[in-house]
């Protein structure tokens, strides 16, 4: 076996990776750059190589200082993780020609695979069904208005280097092609130094559905069942499953089969997955062959106990397939979600900063026998940086059924803390809550259906309200029981109000009365009754308790509720508390709100509050995010029509057009093309009719 690899990736893969190579008592040389001097690969590994500067194109990307590292240390083979250089196929050659074994597939077939255009003439001629289009090179607009007639609307306008969801756009007409080949192809370049234009059809109500292969160079190849991954946001995974919900047996196999017809094609050795799109009726059809490991990769190992890590160091050294495709069973089921550094109810925002709490739920076989697996290459008080993915951690669940794997799931994102930077748990939360995400009914266009105006948080039915209500005061008698000295129950009231603000969301508050028992209070125990219409006073009967426990170390507060009122959620409750000035933040499953509990006879006084008042902010054109102003395409004074482009930013190697919200005239433009603008900055003003 090999004696020393070096990874070629950072992060949570390069962690992921060195484990599996303890495990085979194989040493491990990680490299870093400025920015990850001091991360948890590098503290992983044996070994560990510096690189240069922080920026990807410095350092991860640096194929010759990586191949010097490899030769100085020794190593015997490389293993490239994803993203970086694990496609790039003269990388791949440049290392078989100084002796040093590339842990993927051969040369030609990362050559092959990693072009769209020519990946999907190679799928067509194995017999896989390919998307119905035109493969082939679209060399102007005319050309790209004449194919999409063809093709029938909407279309799909790819970029035949893309990857990782950018360069794409759809087109429901013949304007819209015209408005988006030239816009595609400029980002083609931008991205991926490759302009190269190609449609096809775009496939409604498709599921992204992937199946897992593995092929030696003995001529084995087998598949490892699917991943289902049509939860995207902006054409990128956030979460994962294994089986799908969707699939029946005749099609996996029917997809195993072409998967391994395209493999056995392109000679494939490694771990590869090819990608499918699926339509309403299950027909199935090629998207794209990743010649590496998926980021996803852990479910399919959660349910069928396969390390494919394990797997692709076997192959690469030239051990034969242990495994045939009789030995392959599904097994329950898993689920991965995605942490992200960004902020869900700005669009997604990337966000930079220090960990400055960080806390995931342990990884452990529980007692129900369900499974937490968290890949992660983070710790407390590492920063995310603006060089990397933002990516912060895979948090994955296993369970007997797809149920259960869910419930594990989210009790698994209640434990997760993470404080310092903007994330998106609450998200994936609102997400897993989803009665459709339940009943696996979803497709790739989940998220923008789902979430119509953007995330803006979860509004919880009446009875969670009541329930979320109840330990609002419950926790908040236990806050002020502890600023007296002695505890004396004459100094609480028995009637409260308690005030509820929805953060996020349009819909704004709620009031919620309820009455506790004095008489019956037990600190950590409180006894409360939910007052839907009137209070009635003196009944001491149905009341229920809650218990609050409090973990100072995870910060979270589970609340025990212990009752038959059919108001209320008889059922346990974990929850982030923060202090936010007067009021107390409480972050549950995708819902945030700031919440209050007072007294009756001081809640009386609230009438004769000023209301406050939103400033009206529709009259100002206000930058989504952070990026540079690429084109102002308006003027002064100009009369401007719903809809009608006003000006582009680019951020994220991305080109936004921004339009106007109704029909207006500009009244003011603040800034000039050319000009850096952060989030929130007012870009124009307009006045209404
Ligand atoms: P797909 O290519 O189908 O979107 P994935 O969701 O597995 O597949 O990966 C998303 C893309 O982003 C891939 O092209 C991958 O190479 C890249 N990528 C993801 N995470 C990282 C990372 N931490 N570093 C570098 N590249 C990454
Ligand atoms: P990438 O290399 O960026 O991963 P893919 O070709 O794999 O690009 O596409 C990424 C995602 O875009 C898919 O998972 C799917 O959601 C969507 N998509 C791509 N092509 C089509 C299509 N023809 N019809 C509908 N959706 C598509
Ligand atoms: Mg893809």
């Amino acid at each position: 076996m090999f004696k020393k690899i070096l990874i070629a990736n950072r992060g949570e893969i390069a962690c992921r990776i060195i484990k599996t190579a303890k495990r085979m008592k194989i040493k491990t040389v990680a490299v870093f750059s400025d920015a990850d001097r001091y991360s948890e690969h590098v503290r992983l590994a044996d070994e560990a190589v510096y690189l240069g500067p922080s920026p990807a194109s410095q350092s991860y990307l640096r194929a010759d200082l990586i191949i010097k590292a490899c030769k100085e240390n020794k190593c015997d083979a490389l293993h490239p993780g994803y993203g970086f250089l694990s496609e790039n196929s003269s990388f791949a050659e440049s290392l078989s020609k100084v002796g040093i074994t590339f842990i993927g597939p051969s040369k030609s077939a990362i050559a092959s695979m990693g072009d769209k255009i020519e990946s999907k003439k190679i799928a067509k001629s194995a017999n896989v069904n390919t998307v119905p289009g035109h493969i082939g090179i679209i060399k102007n607009k005319n050309e790209a208005i004449k194919i999409a007639d063809e093709i029938g609307y909407p279309v799909m306008i790819k970029a035949s280097a893309g990857g990782g969801g950018k360069g794409m756009r759809i087109a429901f007409s013949s304007d819209q092609v015209e408005d988006n080949f030239e816009r595609a192809s400029s980002e083609a370049l931008k991205s991926f130094g490759d302009k190269r234009i190609f449609i096809e059809k775009f496939i409604t109500e498709p599921r992204h559905i992937e199946i897992q292969v593995l092929a030696d160079d003995f001529g084995n190849v087998i598949y490892l069942g699917e991943r289902e991954c049509s939860i995207q946001r902006r054409n990128q995974k956030v979460i994962e499953e294994a089986p799908s919900p969707f699939l029946d047996k005749k099609t996996r196999q029917m997809m195993g089969d072409q998967a391994v017809q395209l493999a056995r094609k392109v000679n494939y050795s490694s771990a590869g997955t090819v990608e499918f799109i699926v339509d309403k009726d299950k027909k199935f059809y090629f998207l794209e062959m990743n010649t590496r490991l998926q980021v996803e990769h852990p479910v399919t190992e959660l349910i069928t106990g396969i390390d494919l890590v394990e797997q692709m160091i076997n192959i690469a050294y030239g051990k034969k397939l242990e495994i045939t495709q009789n030995d392959v069973c599904l097994n329950g089921s898993a689920i991965e979600t995605r942490i992200y550094a960004e902020n869900p109810y700005k669009n997604f925002l990337p966000s930079i900063g220090r960990l400055t709490k960080y806390n995931p739920p342990k990884e452990t076989h529980h007692l129900d026998g369900t499974i937490t697996r968290n890949d992660t290459g983070v710790r407390e008080g590492d920063e995310v940086s603006i060089f990397y993915d933002p990516m912060i951690a895979k948090l994955c669940s296993w369970g007997k059924t797809r149920d259960l794997s869910i419930n594990r799931m989210e009790s698994s994102l209640d434990k997760f803390l993470l404080e310092g930077i903007d994330h998106n748990i609450s998200f994936l939360s609102a997400i897993l809550a989803n009665k459709r995400f339940k009943t696996g009914d979803i497709t790739t266009a989940f998220v923008d259906e789902e979430f119509r105006e953007g995330f803006q948080g979860i509004v919880p039915n009446k009875k969670l309200e009541w329930t979320l209500g109840s330990i609002v005061l419950a926790y908040h008698i236990c806050e002020i029981s502890k600023n007296f000295e002695i505890f004396e129950s004459d100094q609480i009231s028995d009637e409260w109000e308690v005030y509820l603000y929805y953060l996020q969301s349009s819909q704004n508050h709620s009031k919620l009365k309820f009455l506790i028992n004095k008489a019956n209070l037990n600190l950590p125990f409180v006894s409360i009754k939910p007052m839907p219409n009137q209070i009635t006073k003196g009944l001491n009967d149905d009341f229920f308790t809650i218990e609050v426990c409090q973990d100072f170390l995870t910060k979270l507060v589970t609340f025990k509720i212990n009752s038959q009122d059919p108001l209320i959620e008889p059922k346990n409750i974990q929850c982030r508390v923060k202090d936010k000035n007067t009021n107390i933040e409480f972050q549950y499953r995708g819902i945030t709100m700031l919440a209050n509990a007072y007294p009756k006879h001081i809640a009386d006084y609230h009438k004769f509050m000023k209301p406050k008042k939103n400033l009206d902010k529709s009259n100002l054109l206000i930058c989504p995010m952070p990026g540079k102003l690429i084109k102002i395409l308006v003027k002064q004074n100009q009369i401007i029509e719903e809809g009608q482009p006003l000006c582009v930013v680019e951020a994220m190697k991305m080109e936004n057009t921004l339009v106007a919200p109704k029909q207006c005239t500009i009244n003011k433009i603040n800034y000039k093309e050319g000009d850096t603008l952060s989030v929130d900055q007012v870009i124009m003003e307009f006045s209404f009719k």
